[in-house]
């Protein structure tokens, strides 16, 4: 009843506007339509009213939908519908050639009675009055000249695009593009022919056009490209407050020619449209329900139509919902919620744009990578990593800079109109001291600390990856300087960078060149000096450098990945030495040969199949092989490693932890793992002979070692002194300078005849 009462009301104000048309009613005043009863009311309605002047209608160049044809009459999908509208109502239409613009104002005006489609807006909601019933869904789109490439709104950014003036799609489109920083250059036209001519011309990069119009015409030059723009409803426009009440009889004729299919309406629709596409179902509804009869009958109707169209509106703010999720889906990261590379890239270029109006942007840019993310990940699962990036992305969003996540643990902020050094290192600290407060992660107390890389302004560049690519090798450069700090970009760093992507192509290539071989370092028993092993230790004979230390090329492999092909072929070939020498009854069976196995490479899926094969081929037992693994593996995957280690002492091989002390690995955990050798870290047994702290550390790991019923070896003894001191101290076994340097096999050959040691 309420509805129905608000209803009557709206209707009865348009029929007190009505009172230049009404002769019959004479003048109804608003009070007076109140009390009418709604029966009164649609016999109001339904009184044919005739009409004294002509209905004065627009009509712009706007084909299929309306236009003139080459006899000079108006024509189109409009001009037919209300062709028939007029013949119902007896009115005289008074046709009125104008432009787009020119159009909107003169109904404004109230200079003209009646618009042909006029598509909805707010802001056209205050200036005109529109009639109830949508004529069709409508919605523009992108035509882009030949060879100009436009696949989403984002490619407008700097391109000329052609709009119609007063258009809505102009009003729609700078809203869109404001959203996303990007500025396309408008170039407003009264007529869509106009806009194609210039397109033609090669003035402009593209048009906005209506849905319609291409289908009608013989586009040669233009390409449609995918980019749809502000879906939208196309309906009669009229002077404020439809002082010719045209809009209501419109919508009674257009509500009763929608519910037949034989209309003109479908008919206009078949013949210029390619069809009307309108949601039948609704239509289907009106019907039933206007079937019902009664004093509630155009109440209920004008209801129907209410909610029809605000089925429509919502249907369409779907639609405008949908694509401003893909839209937010392609430039946002959608675990943190942050931009992502593709926008970062986009606002990137915005800001070095040297064709800018106004003088560039200034300012500078901080490449951020979380220290340690993968421990963290690894050793408290992804879904606490996870968290971690959301929280941290919240922190680095809380410094009030403009934020990016590139992917990982990567985020880049950019410092908008900061160039100032000073500046710059401060806002780097506080991001670096808003990484570190701690953090809860699965109940485990987390600090964070980060490691950032800085290019102070941007000027010297011309492309976004360039400026990345720079601030990435900054980045590099504080992690490699001890983390948890910041590094200014210099050209000396991308130098040595390109020098370091030249190692790695040679290192690719090394493999294949067999320019990698194996040193061997002996492995003594301390207390009778006997031989009990060598470990195959890796060199690289480059063809320009020199035969290179594993310092110098080992952390490379590890960060390509190329550690892993690398590592199988130590492994093979140490497999195939050791072989050897038993085979050639040179040395006993027990004599063991270490290798040096990196976490990447044990963490293969196929770890185990493969070593069986190589043990396999090479015919060496397991108990001949140690592998040596260091302790961040041990952190990292605790129970993974275990069973990984129990599946390698099941074939005998022995299980080292190289460079003890060093890491962190928990002492607490080691019993767990069934290891068979602890290496003390070379740093503890440099000058263990005059270094109290050294030398109780070393006596501490010997002591674990035995507790834990392993054996404990001191890596890198260069003095006899150091050699008495750790047999004094009870370590089992040695390697170092004073017993021999790695050598090559062939170099080792009068080791083969060295008394076999003692382990223990
Ligand atoms: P590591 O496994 O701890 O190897 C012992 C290192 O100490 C070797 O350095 C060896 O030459 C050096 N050393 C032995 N005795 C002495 C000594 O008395 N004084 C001094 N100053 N140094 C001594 P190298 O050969 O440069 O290897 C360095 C590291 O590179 C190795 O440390 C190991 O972590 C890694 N590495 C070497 N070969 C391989 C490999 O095949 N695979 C993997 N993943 N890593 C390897
Ligand atoms: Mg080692
Ligand atoms: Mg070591």
């Amino acid at each position: 009843m309420v509805l129905s009462l608000k209803l009557v009301l709206d209707y009865g104000k348009q029929l007190s506007r009505r009172n230049r048309w009404l002769t019959q009613w004479g003048k109804v005043s608003l009070g007076g339509a109140i009390a009418f009863s709604s029966l009164s009311l649609l016999a109001a309605v339904e009184t044919n009213a005739y009409i004294q002047d002509p209905v004065k209608v627009g009509v712009y160049p706007g084909p299929p939908k309306v236009f003139w044809n080459d006899q000079g009459e108006p024509a189109g999908f409009f001009p037919d519908v209300i062709q028939e509208i007029a013949r119902l109502e007896g009115w005289t239409l008074e046709y009125v050639s104008c432009q787009w613009p020119d159009c909107l104002a003169a109904v404004e005006a109230g200079e003209l009675d009646l618009m042909l489609d006029v598509s909805y807006s707010q802001q056209r909601d205050a200036q005109f009055d529109f009639n109830r019933e949508v004529l069709f869904p409508s919605w523009s789109v992108i035509y882009a000249r030949p060879g100009i490439k436009i696949h989403s709104v984002l490619d407008l950014h700097k391109k000329r695009i052609a709009v119609l003036e007063n258009g809505i799609q102009y009003e729609a489109l700078q809203v869109t593009t404001k959203e996303f920083g990007i500025e396309p250059i408008f170039v407003q036209s009264p007529a869509y022919e106009e806009m194609f001519q210039i397109l033609e011309r090669g003035e402009i990069d593209g048009v906005v056009v209506n849905r319609f119009y291409p289908t009608h015409q013989h586009l040669t030059n233009a390409v449609k490209t995918n980019v749809l723009i502000k879906p939208d409803q196309v309906h009669f426009a009229a002077p404020e407050g439809d002082p010719d009440g045209l809009l209501l009889a419109i919508d009674r004729h257009l509500a009763v020619m929608k519910n037949e299919s034989s209309s003109v309406y479908y008919q206009a629709g078949e013949d210029w449209l390619e069809g009307i596409d309108i949601h039948k179902t609704d239509w289907l509804l009106i019907s039933r329900l206007a079937a019902i009869s009664g004093t509630t009958l155009l109440a209920s109707f004008s209801g129907i139509l209410f909610f029809v169209n605000r089925r429509l509106k919502r249907e369409i703010s779907d639609r405008i919902a949908a694509q401003d999720q893909l839209r937010h889906k392609a430039l946002y990261d959608s675990l943190t919620k942050l931009p992502n590379r593709h926008f970062l890239l986009t606002r990137l270029a915005d800001r070095l744009s040297s064709d800018h109006q106004t003088a560039p942007v200034k300012g500078s840019v901080m490449f951020l990578d979380l220290d340690r993310f993968k421990a963290i990940n690894d050793s408290l699962g992804h879904a606490s990593g996870d968290q971690l990036l959301i929280e941290m992305a919240e922190r680095l969003k809380q410094t009030g800079h403009w934020v990016a996540r590139l992917g990982g643990d990567e985020f880049v902020i950019i410092l908008d109109d900061i160039t100032d050094p000073f500046n710059v290192f401060q806002a780097a600290e506080a991001v670096l001291a808003t990484l570190q407060s701690p953090c809860i992660l699965n109940n485990h107390e987390v600090i964070v600390t980060g490691s950032l890389g800085i290019v102070i302004g941007f000027d010297a560049y011309a492309d976004p990856s360039n400026l990345l690519r720079d601030a990435d090798i900054a980045m590099y450069w504080s992690k490699a300087s001890g983390r948890n700090g910041y590094a200014v970009f210099t050209e000396k760093m991308r130098a040595l960078a390109a020098e370091k992507l030249d190692l790695e192509n040679e290192l690719r290539r090394a493999l294949f060149r067999q320019e990698l071989i194996l040193h061997y370092q002996p492995i003594l028993g301390l207390k009778d000096r006997g031989l009990i092993g060598f470990e195959a230790l890796i060199r690289w004979q480059h063809p320009d450098r020199g035969l290179l230390s594993p310092g110098t090329f080992i952390p490379l492999a590890e960060d390509t990945g190329l550690i892993v092909p690398l590592g199988w072929w130590v492994l093979e070939t140490a497999c195939r030495q050791l072989k050897q020498w038993q085979t050639h009854g040179i040395h006993n069976e027990h004599l063991t040969v270490n290798v040096n196995v990196s976490a990447a490479q044990l963490n293969q899926a196929d770890f185990l199949e493969k070593l069986d094969h190589i043990l396999a081929t090479t015919e060496l037992s397991g108990s001949s092989l140690v592998i040596e693994i260091t302790e961040s593996l041990l952190i990292n995957n605790l129970s993974g490693t275990c069973q990984l280690l129990q599946n390698l002492r099941d074939r005998s091989i022995g299980i080292s932890i190289d460079d003890f002390g060093t890491g962190y690995s928990s002492f607490g955990s080691l019993h767990q793992l069934p290891i068979t050798n602890l290496k003390i870290d070379r740093s503890f047994i440099n000058r263990v002979e005059d270094h109290v702290r050294n030398q109780d550390i070393v006596k501490t790991i010997i002591m674990l070692a035995h507790q834990l019923g392993v054996i404990a070896t001191a890596e890198g003894i260069e003095s006899e002194e150091q050699h008495l001191l750790l047999k004094a101290l009870g370590c089992d076994l040695g390697q170092g300078y004073l017993f021999d340097r790695p050598q090559p096999a062939e170099r080792l050959k009068h080791w083969l005849k060295h008394p076999v040691g003692e382990l223990r």
